[in-house]
This record gives C-alpha cells, sequence and structure tokens, in this order.
C-alpha cells in the first residue's frame, strides 16, 4: 500500500514531525493513528528503529535514506545519529525550542515542522531570522501541532548581528557540506567537538564556578563561541587554553588534584559512564596533567595509568637520586630550586622538573671543589683561577646563587669535556719542536693571557698541538710566533 497524495519530506524536518503531518493529512490524527493503520510498531518508530522507518518511508512513497538520515535512533542511554553516538541532552527530538518566525512562515498549526537543527542543544538562535529560540510550551512533544497548541507564538528577541563560527561549522557538518578540510575536526563527532569547546570556553568566559546547566542561551553560545575559536585550532591550542585555565585557578599548593585546577573540565572528563566518548580533549587533559603535576608512578588519571613522570617532590626525588631528604634540601637551596627562606614544611609540598634537577643533582655528588681541580686538568692552582675568572672553567652551581667560594665545586662532566677537547688537539709533529712551547711559556713570551691563548686553542682559533707524554692543559704546545700574529691582527 503506498498512501497518496505524497507529502513532500523536507529535510530540514525530523521524523516525528513529518510523520505527525502525514497523520494529520491523510488521517485527521496524530503520528500514532497512522503508524498504526501502516502495521508499524509505534514504540520501534518513534525511538528510530532502521526497519520501521523504511517501512514508514515505503508505505508513504519516500526514499528511506533521505528520511533515515533524519531520524534520531534514540537507545536507553544515548542516541545514534547518521552514525555517530550522541547523547540525548546533545542532540533530542523533542520540541524543546523553536523559531517563532519560521513556524509563522510554516503556515497552520498542522503546516508546522519542528527542523531538527533545533534539536542541537548548542543551537541557540535561528540562522534565517537571527531571532533566539523561544522555548516551546511543551518541551517533551515531537511536533510543533502538540507542543505548541493553541498557545499564541513567542516573541521575537534578536540576537547579535555576528553569527558565532561554531554555528556555521555545525551547519555545513549537518548539511554534509563542508567548505574546508580540518582533519583534527573532520576526526571527530559533531559532539566530541562543541561538547569539548563548551566547556573550554565556559572555564575561560566565566570561570571556574561555571555551571554549563545555569547559563542563559546567549552565555551558552557565547561560551561554545570562544572555545570552538580555540578548539578548531588544533591541540597545541587546547594545550594552552588548559595553561591559562590551570594559572587562574584558585588552587596553589602542590598537593591540590586535578579538580582544583581543571574545575568543570575534569569533572566532566573524569566522570564515569559518559554517555558519548570525550574524543582527544581527554588525552590532552591528562598529559596536561601529567606534565604539570605531582603523580604518583602508575596512579590513573583519567583512566589511565600515567608512565613517564616529569616531575618529583622533594620526597621522590630523594629516593631516585639516593640523597637523604635534608642533605638534598640543602643542596637545592644551593641550586636555587629551593627558595633560601623555605620552611621544611614549604619545601616538602614543591615539585622539580626532573630534567633539570636530576642531572645537576647527580653532578653535584660527584662534583670536585676547586682545590682539586688544577690536578684533574693538569694545570697549575694560577691556571685555573684564570679560567675560572674567564667562565672557561664553570662551577656546577652559577656563581650567582647564593654560596661561598670555597664550597664552589665543578661537574665532572663538564671537566672531562675540556680534556677530552684537549685529547682531539693533533700530537705535536717531532720536527718542529723549536718553534712550539708549552702554553705557560708562550704566555711568558708574549702570545696573550693564558686564558685567551687557552680558548683560542681550544676553540680552533690558533692552532694548537698536544705532547702525548703529557696529560691536559700541560701537554698542549703553541707556536709563540703565531699566536703574536693573530692578536695583532685582531
Ligand atoms: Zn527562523
Amino acid at each position: 500500500m503506498t498512501l497518496w497524495p505524497h507529502l513532500p519530506f523536507d529535510p530540514e524536518e525530523t521524523l516525528p514531525s513529518y510523520a505527525d503531518r502525514s497523520s494529520m493529512m491523510h488521517t485527521g490524527r496524530g503520528m500514532e493513528r497512522l503508524i498504526r493503520d501502516l502495521g508499524i510498531n509505534v514504540e520501534h518508530f518513534v525511538s528510530g528503529r532502521e526497519e520501521a522507518v523504511s517501512n514508514f518511508a515505503n508505505a508513504i512513497g519516500q526514499q528511506s535514506d533521505e528520511i533515515l538520515k533524519n531520524t534520531i535512533r534514540v537507545l536507553q542511554r544515548t542516541a545514534v545519529f547518521r552514525g555517530e553516538p550522541v547523547s540525548k541532552t546533545f542532540l533530542s527530538p523533542r520540541t524543546q525550542k523553536y523559531c517563532p518566525a519560521c513556524v509563522a512562515e510554516d503556515g497552520g498549526p498542522t503546516a508546522r515542522r519542528f527542523r531538527l537543527f533545533w534539536g542541537f542543544r548548542h543551537v541557540q538562535r535561528c540562522e534565517k531570522h537571527n531571532l533566539w529560540l523561544v522555548k516551546s510550551p511543551n518541551p517533551k512533544a515531537t511536533n510543533l501541532r502538540v507542543a505548541l497548541g493553541s498557545d499564541p507564538l513567542g516573541k521575537h528577541e534578536y540576537a547579535p548581528e555576528e553569527m558565532p563560527e561554531y554555528l556555521q561549522w555545525m551547519r555545513q557538518r549537518f548539511q554534509e557540506n563542508l567548505s574546508e578540510a580540518n582533519p583534527w575536526l573532520d576526526g571527530q563527532t559533531m559532539e566530541q567537538v562543541i561538547a569539548a569547546s563548551e566547556m573550554i570556553g565556559a572555564i575561560l568566559q566565566f570561570g571556574h564556578d561555571v555551571r554549563l546547566s545555569k547559563l542563559s542561551a546567549p552565555q551558552t553560545e557565547e561560551a561554545t563561541d570562544v572555545g570552538f575559536s580555540i578548539y578548531r585550532e588544533g591541540p597545541n591550542a587546547v594545550r594552552e587554553a588548559l595553561d591559562t585555565i590551570r594559572q587562574t585557578s584558585q588552587a596553589t599548593a602542590v598537593q591540590a588534584g586535578p579538580l582544583a585546577h581543571y574545575s568543570v573540565l575534569y569533572d566532566w572528563l573524569g566522570r564515569r559512564g559518559n554517555a558519548v566518548e570525550p574524543g582527544p580533549i581527554k588525552d590532552i587533559l591528562r598529559d596536561h596533567i601529567a606534565d604539570n603535576s605531582l603523580i604518583k608512578p602508575n596512579t590513573k588519571v583519567l583512566g589511565e595509568a600515567i608512565k613517564d613522570r616529569k616531575f618529583h617532590s622533594l620526597r621522590s626525588l630523594s629516593q631516585l637520586v639516593e640523597i637523604p631528604n635534608l642533605r638534598l634540601a640543602r643542596l637545592l637551596t644551593k641550586t636555587g630550586h629551593i627558595p633560601e627562606d623555605a620552611s621544611a614544611n614549604e619545601a616538602g609540598t614543591m615539585i622539580f622538573e626532573i630534567a633539570e634537577v636530576v642531572p645537576l643533582i647527580r653532578g653535584l655528588k660527584t662534583a670536585i671543589p676547586l682545590k682539586d681541580v688544577p690536578a684533574y686538568l693538569g694545570a697549575t692552582k694560577f691556571q685555573i683561577e684564570k679560567l675560572y675568572a674567564a667562565g672557561i672553567v664553570e662551577p656546577l652551581i652559577p656563581r650567582t646563587a647564593p654560596g661561598s667560594v670555597r664550597k664552589v665545586v665543578f661537574g665532572l662532566d663538564h671537566l672531562d669535556q675540556i680534556l677530552s677537547k684537549i685529547s682531539s688537539l693533533p700530537e705535536m709533529p717531532a720536527k718542529s719542536k723549536q718553534n712550539f712551547h708549552r702554553i705557560a711559556y708562550a704566555c711568558q713570551r708574549g702570545a696573550g693571557n693564558f686564558e685567551n691563548v687557552f680558548s683560542d686553542v681550544l676553540e680552533g682559533r690558533i692552532e694548537g698541538f698536544r705532547d702525548p707524554e703529557k696529560a691536559g692543559i700541560g701537554a698542549i704546545y703553541v707556536d709563540v710566533a703565531a699566536s703574536i700574529e693573530m692578536r695583532k691582527s685582531v
């Protein structure tokens, strides 16, 4: 059986709205009457089961794929729209809001069409008339005939002229007509993009205490638009927004949990049993938490264990570098990582970046004092003092840091680098021994200041050789005449 005449299907309209109009035309009664007359299970039809919807399309002489495209499949906890899972609050076939101008243009009560686009929670205005959508008197209905009854249509209230970008994006995506490819957004469901945008924008615009359900329609639009302008740019832009969110949180203590730092964003992503997977925002936030806070190894954050930590507390650092707490605290005070006036309690709440602190601490364990450096580098005490003063031999802890000269220590890594530069100098040719002299002698003969000649040799600005019989700085030979020439030319 095929019904006649055909009532054209509007690709903007929801299936229940269209079915109600068809039923009114053919039976003079509401949707259920026609569905039942066609021998279709009403419950199956209302929940958008494919078989029921296809049977309906065939019976009224419509392309079933056209109609299926506008069908919201309602499941127990979630819904599916065009193959994408959606939560029931994101997209609903119920007539919660409508544009009074669009509906007035439709005509009488049986000609009113509920636009599917109005069913998206984040669609708050009519793009055609630029009016705020009006709350319907019966938000549980699925067609406007029942929703509006004999009530007058709502007032016209104009939205700001500028159309939000997210709304344009949603519209394009809804019409499967995206103007530009954005692989980052294209790989996500519409809800993942819009929900994450709204959450980020809401915190940035309205603060950490924001409650999305308490926002007005213009505020929801504003939050989503601000968030979308960031979110669409990709993961780096999202990370920067998280930096800002973290910085603007009231939480100062290092032990403060992620909820204190990321508030509703963390609450949303940390919630068990989100109806719809929130998408990449969850991984980005997890990484952000791991990068910025103190987390015990293998702690689960947002459902996954954190493996590579980047920060340590004094206590866990102490275990890592095997230096007792108190001594480590003194070392870190010396290196400037703990303020001089910090109490033991305060030091205990601080965190330290592993990449920066651990090599320093390990270096300190094997570092040697100034008095031992001449022997280590094969130089005289006078030479080392000159190199130290010139900054060529550098102490492990920068000299701007507090600590007296007597406690100055030098990292073995740094000293070994100097030795390896020396040992990579070419061996002195036996024939030219007369022209070349040890560096100390060359300096006395006018080759220049020791520290200058030394760094010139090391950096290859003047030719230097090495006596394989000797080690360290004492093994360096230079050409006095060449060195004097070089200095004249500078
Ligand atoms: Zn309108």
